[in-house]
């Protein structure tokens, strides 16, 4: 959906116009995530946005339409959730899609048998497993690289490249990308810089701002933050690039629907006051981890001595909740998994809710060995989304299952 970028003072119709009276620019994001897409439903004055439950719209007559068909095509919800999007994200188009995968599954198909991309070798498994498994075999070529380093993202660029795909910080080894100098070298030779957004959310970090030409998210972790509904966003500011996207869309009809819309922008209302809570949180669990005596080594990019620090204060605003980190003894995997109680052993991210995840076993499953081990995801490392609880009772939590580990001797 194109946003309405202009000068936005018109109030239209006496007062009664849901537009706003000033450019969506001059609204700080915080502003922005609760009045995304206009500031109540100008047919009823509703402040939350309608649950459009209809498939299809009656056409007022022959060759017209109210700019509503079908809604696989758009539906009113959803509409209104991607010029959300598109704002927050500071794009001029956003897409929404039933999950991150039906984003992701919509921009690998702008390209083609003979195309390369150099995508990040630590990155959602998932991901990698949609280009090896679906794409490889139709003539796509892919190189997986730690992408945090300039000199091997240069030795992986070739002409046939058409695309750097990145996600910054990595899941799950937390390592960070230069989107900027990406974004230079790629369209240097013509082409496309994607940046999976969706550890950092729009309230930490902007990649179209730095140079991307695409953010990706998957909907379902920070943006909707509820672990209660999937969704997945392409956003972008290239008119040509939006004709072909949603042509994507609209024929392979992954889209979101209107209630998982209407979640979404519902979560995203409290986006900025969450992602506060789970830095605030996610600092406090890393540095209570560092000091573990059963913990060898922490993730975290808030972390002074992190390698990119320095990179990561200046292309983002945040550090969200997101720590990894390697025991020391494998054996402590299984006990810590099963004795945690207030934190859930589960494969998300981004909830409200604390959830520790095992990549080896769940995330990053797909990805063969040897590239898992490069990578750094090796059978001691656990991944924590910390939560909104309170900071305390989730220490105790984890203090208590350590405990265990112990016992176990
Ligand atoms: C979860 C996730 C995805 C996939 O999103 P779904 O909504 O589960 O399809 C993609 N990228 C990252 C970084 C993720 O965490």
């Amino acid at each position: 959906m194109e946003i309405d970028t202009g000068p936005g003072a018109a109030v239209r119709d006496g007062g009664k116009s849901s537009a706003f009276r000033f450019s969506p620019g001059d609204l700080s994001l915080d502003t922005l995530t609760v009045h995304g897409s206009d500031l109540f439903d100008p047919a009823t004055g509703a402040i939350s946005v309608p649950i459009y439950q209809s498939s299809a719209y009656r056409h007022p007559g022959l060759g017209q339409s109210t700019g509503f068909d079908y809604s696989r095509v758009v539906n009113p919800t959803r509409e209104k959730l991607e010029k959300t999007m598109a704002r927050i994200e500071g794009g001029k188009y956003a897409l929404a899609f039933s999950t991150g995968m039906g984003a992701i599954s919509a921009f690998i198909k702008l390209f083609g048998p003979g195309d390369h991309l150099v995508v990040s070798e630590d990155l959602y498994g998932g991901t990698y497993r949609l280009f090896d498994e679906f794409y490889r075999p139709y003539g796509f070529s892919f190189s997986w690289i730690d992408t945090s380093d300039p000199a091997k993202l240069k030795a992986a660029l070739r002409p046939e490249t058409r695309a750097v795909f990145i996600e910054t910080p990595s899941n799950p080894m937390m390592k960070v990308t230069d989107i900027t100098l990406c974004a230079g070298l790629i369209h240097k030779q013509g082409g496309i810089l994607a940046v999976d957004n969706t550890f950092l959310s729009p309230y930490f970090q902007n990649p179209l701002s730095l140079g991307a030409d695409i953010v990706i998210h998957s909907g379902t972790k920070y943006l909707a933050g509820h672990n209660d509904s999937l969704s997945g966003f392409l956003v972008h500011s290239d008119p040509g690039l939006e004709e072909v996207l949603r042509n994507i869309q609209k024929s392979e009809g992954a889209s979101l629907g209107p209630f998982d819309s209407w979640l979404t922008l519902r979560g995203i209302k409290t986006l900025a006051l969450r992602m506060e809570r789970h830095e605030r949180n996610g600092r406090i669990l890393a540095e209570w981890l560092r000091r573990h005596e059963r913990v060898e080594k922490v993730f975290y990019t808030g972390f002074e001595d992190h390698p990119q620090y320095s990179l990561t204060c200046s292309q983002a605003r945040g550090h969200s909740g997101m720590v990894s980190f390697y025991l020391k003894d494998p054996r402590d995997v299984p006990v810590l998994l099963r004795s945690v109680s207030l934190i859930l052993f589960a494969e998300s991210l981004g909830g409200v809710e604390s959830l520790l995840t095992y990549p080896l076993a769940q995330t990053h499953t797909a990805i063969p060995e040897a590239m898992r081990l490069s990578a750094g995801v090796n059978d001691r490392l656990m991944r924590l989304s910390a939560g909104i609880e309170d900071a305390g009772d989730l220490i105790a939590d984890l203090s208590a299952a350590f405990e265990q580990c112990g016992k176990s001797e």
